[in-house]
């Protein structure tokens, strides 16, 4: 299976995609996580990177395509794979659809989680990140046993910089201004499939699984 997760920051791709790459024995494919391995070891890519994630841009194309290029080269991609936050642009969209028509292999569907800009500034401003294994809680939804420690490791917790409330406003006006455009670019080949993420993540992946069965 070969899908892409669309929506705002916030939608709750990330969570969906943990649960979905194992149920369908899957890649997840995260353009963010990359990019924040590439910053933490501080590689050319992170260094360059870094700066437009801060401020709740986007990374150019040219970096982050040639990035999904190779990691779907890896083997763990045979079985399929599932696109978090990538593509963001409709140039990176076209650029996806060439990297898979030279692989011999097309998209099952693109499925768009819908939520409210409150929603997102809600979710995203109470997010909190492990600086130690990356594991994520929310002050209000979902709050560490350990305060502002993790609780799976002790890590501290930490609030990333694009999750401050003017970043998270920014990130959401390049939403619709560079990536909203792929609902239609998606619709218009009958990839789309729409589901409310305004729900519980349970209900969200129930609704995910009643599309593919
Ligand atoms: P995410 O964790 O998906 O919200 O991504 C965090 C940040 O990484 C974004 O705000 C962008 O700066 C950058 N980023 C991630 N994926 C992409 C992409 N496909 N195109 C451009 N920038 C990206």
């Amino acid at each position: 299976m070969r899908l892409i997760l669309l929506g705002p920051p916030g939608a709750g791709k990330g969570t969906q995609a943990e649960v979905i790459k194992e149920k369908y024995s899957i890649a997840h494919i995260s353009t963010g996580d990359i990019l924040r391995e590439n910053v933490k070891s501080a590689t050319p890519l992170g260094l360059e990177a870094k700066q437009f994630m801060d401020s709740g841009k986007l990374v150019p194309d040219d970096l982050i395509v040639s990035m999904v290029k190779d990691r779907l080269k890896n083997p763990d991609c045979i079985n399929g794979f599932l696109l978090d936050g990538f593509p963001r642009t409709v140039n990176q969209a076209d650029a996806l659809e060439k990297m898979l028509s030279e692989l011999g292999i097309s998209l099952d569907a693109a499925v768009l989680l819908e939520v409210s800009d409150q929603t997102v500034v809600d979710r995203l401003s109470g997010r909190r990140t492990c600086k130690l294994c990356g594991a994520i809680f929310h002050v209000k939804f979902r709050p560490s046993a350990k305060g502002t420690q993790c609780e799976k490791c002790g890590g501290v917790l930490y609030q990333r910089d694009d999750d401050k409330e003017d970043v998270i406003r920014r990130r959401l006006s390049v939403y619709y201004e560079q990536t909203s455009p792929l609902i239609k670019y998606y619709e218009e080949k009958g990839l789309l499939k729409r589901v409310d993420a305004e729900k519980s993540s349970d209900t969200v992946l129930t609704l995910i699984s009643e599309l593919f069965g």
